[in-house]
């Protein structure tokens, strides 16, 4: 196996053994992404020298004795996640140029582990879209058909660790864009419980759904990533005071009896490709041949997941994004009057996405439309939340497709705004109702391109939907396949 197709846990039992080191390890990741970035595009940013120094660093403390969870692992950030001293755009014209003055928490809390960061992955603007198509600067291209979007929004974290330019990758989740561009590039992808991990320097889209997650080869790098990444924050005050467990001690000996495993009728419904059902199904008998009980659930209001997220995001996202103005941050227009410079400033920086979502979401919140819409969204929110209380009252976890299709063609869905927002009709209630869910891999379609399986538990249980997960992946192998470049 070449170094770049290694997983987290092969690396560091390399490291640790002597065999390898992390200037090796980094040298061979940076020749990678030299060798593949031209058909890929994952990243904005590559900081190599920064990233060698790192290495050395580690490889330094490893020569004298210490050892530290990701001590010497080359892993990307999405770059809505601050990052000190390098640039951090969320993929947008408004934010071209600025250096942050500090690093978001999971960042500092990757460097503290002695993870060596490699640079800043592309995705879509302000991490609204599911293609990735929507960042400002250029569209990243899946690894397993160039042809192909990687999903989004954190897309180029998706790709760089599908096509072997890092060994994780950390992309944030507002209400499914880590799971569904896991999902579209073979990854094991995690949303976390909402305030499990910090959102400390994650640039804000929507306050309430917005989770920062691992984006891996296999589930046992998920946890070893979520370990480090989770737990209380005095900088974002939701986050958990929880403990945050030993979740790679939690992946089990891959027996499920005892286990009930809820399969929402809900979920497999018109839209959903032939080959994604399939593939699904037949996980779900491979979890009942070892040893789980399959049980049907109901979640009677799956189909109100969209329109509730449609409103309640860019409601937030309209105020959050008001503080880009051209003042403070980043791209600032020619104007000669204050209002010009706004109106300029905001007309010029931000694409049309996230202007849309400007737009809707200011209307959901105007006077006179507020009850009509925002208020009964957070109610509706409301009952979707119920929904996977009850369910939870019958199963220990739920399963279902990650994304009704498999990657579709770049361009295919630009023109059509809905049909964009329907590639995450299955990761948005998980989001809205604030509990972890993640993505791995489950098949292939006809053209080879990967399926992923989604596997959704209580608020805190993340343990135990690493445990079943990583059962499924003992069992099958689709884990083991690496696109061809
Ligand atoms: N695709 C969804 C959207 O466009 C979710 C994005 C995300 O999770 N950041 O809003």
């Amino acid at each position: 196996m070449e170094l770049h197709e290694l997983t987290m846990h092969q690396a560091l039992a390399a490291m640790r053994r002597g065999e390898l080191t992390s200037v090796e390890l980094t040298e061979a990741i940076l020749a990678r992404i030299e060798a593949v970035e031209p058909k890929t595009r994952a990243y904005l940013t590559v900081t190599a020298e920064r990233a060698l120094e790192a290495a050395r660093q580690a490889d330094a403390l490893r020569a004298a004795g210490e050892e530290r969870p990701l001590l010497g692992l080359p892993i990307a950030i999405k770059d809505n996640l601050s990052t000190r001293g390098v640039e951090t755009t969320c993929a947008s014209r408004i934010l071209e140029g600025y250096v942050p003055p500090f690093d978001a928490t999971v960042v500092e809390r990757l460097k503290a582990a002695g993870a060596v960061i490699l640079g800043k992955t592309n995705m879509d603007e302000f991490a609204m879209g599911s293609s990735t198509e929507n960042s400002a600067f250029f569209p990243t291209h899946n690894p397993w058909d160039l042809e192909r979007v990687p999903g989004g929004s954190s897309g180029g974290s998706a790709a760089a660790v599908a096509a072997g330019e890092a060994l994780a990758a950390l992309g944030t989740d507002t209400g499914g864009s880590v799971r569904q561009p896991a999902s579209l590039c073979g990854l094991v992808g995690v949303r976390p419980t909402y305030g499990r991990c910090s959102r400390y320097g994650l640039i804000a889209f929507a306050s309430s759904l917005d989770q920062p997650g691992p984006l891996t080869r296999d589930v046992r790098d998920a946890a070893l990533l979520m370990e480090v990444m989770a737990g209380h924050d005095p900088r974002d005050a939701t986050t958990w005071r929880e403990p945050v467990p030993d979740y790679v001690a939690a992946l089990g000996e891959g027996d499920l009896h005892g286990l009930r495993v809820g399969v929402p009728k809900e979920y497999f419904v018109e839209g959903v490709e032939a080959a994604v059902e399939q593939a699904v199904r037949s996980a779900i008998e491979t979890l009942a041949d070892l040893g789980a009980e399959i049980v049907e659930v109901s979640l009677p209001h799956s189909e109100t997941g969209l329109p509730v997220y449609y409103l309640i995001a860019p409601a937030e996202a309209s105020a959050n994004l008001a503080r880009f103005d051209g003042i403070r941050y980043g791209y600032r227009a020619e104007a000669r009057t204050l209002e010009e410079l706004y109106f300029r400033t905001r007309g010029e920086g931000f694409g049309p996405e996230v202007k849309r979502r400007i737009m809707l979401g200011t209307y959901a919140l105007s006077a006179g439309y507020y009850d009509a819409y925002y208020r009964k969204a957070q109610q509706v929110r409301t009952l979707i939340r119920r929904d996977f209380d009850r369910a939870f009252e019958q199963v220990d976890v739920i399963v279902g497709p990650t994304s009704p299709v498999t990657a579709f063609r770049l361009g295919e869905r630009t023109d059509d705004p809905l049909q964009m927002y329907l590639a995450d009709i299955f990761t948005l209630s998980q989001a809205l109702a604030g509990i972890p869910a993640l993505s791995l891999p489950c098949g292939f379609d006809e053209a080879g391109l990967p399926i992923g399986l989604q596997i959704a538990a209580p608020v805190l249980r993340e343990a135990t939907m690493f445990r079943v997960a990583y059962a499924y992946e003992q069992a099958t192998t689709w884990h083991e396949r690496r696109p061809t470049l």
